[in-house]
């Protein structure tokens, strides 16, 4: 409630920006058109381990090439985006240029490539060495 009531002020003196070519935008959290479609979204067929793109017609659940030779030691792993220069820019953006409030965009991105939930999960966070944590400010 707090954070709504100050929001206007706070867009004030901070003018909403796209993180990566700043221009302007309606809100803190948000990207411009231009720079959202130059995320590359990783979509089906992928590699079922690392999701690595295949090309059209290889069923859903497919391992790739890499994978079946030198097997991850884990279930598999979730990318909200592809590595490109956009990705690469919006996350330094929010790592290293202070852009907390894209930590909303950036986790819907993470949560529309997980798997639906079955049986027990558990999510681990990969922790910050303290010295990390106190110079980053967040982790
Ligand atoms: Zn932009
Ligand atoms: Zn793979």
């Amino acid at each position: 409630m707090l954070r709504e009531a100050l929001r206007p002020v706070v867009d004030l003196v901070y003018p909403p920006r796209c993180p990566l070519c700043g221009a302007g935008l309606a809100a803190q959290d948000g990207l411009c058109a231009y720079c959202w479609a130059e995320l590359a979204i990783p979509g089906e067929p992928s590699c079922a381990k690392y999701q690595r793109p295949f090309g059209d017609g290889v069923p859903v659940g497919a391992i790739c090439l890499p994978c079946l030779g030198d097997p991850p030691k884990h279930d598999g792993i979730a990318a909200g985006t592809l590595y490109n220069e956009a990705s690469r820019k919006l996350v330094l953006a929010f790592k290293h240029g202070r852009r907390i409030a894209l930590a909303r965009l950036l986790a819907g991105l993470m949560a529309a490539r997980l798997p639906p939930i079955e049986g027990q999960w558990m999510v681990v966070p990969v922790s910050l060495h303290r010295w990390r944590l106190w110079r980053r400010g967040f982790n």
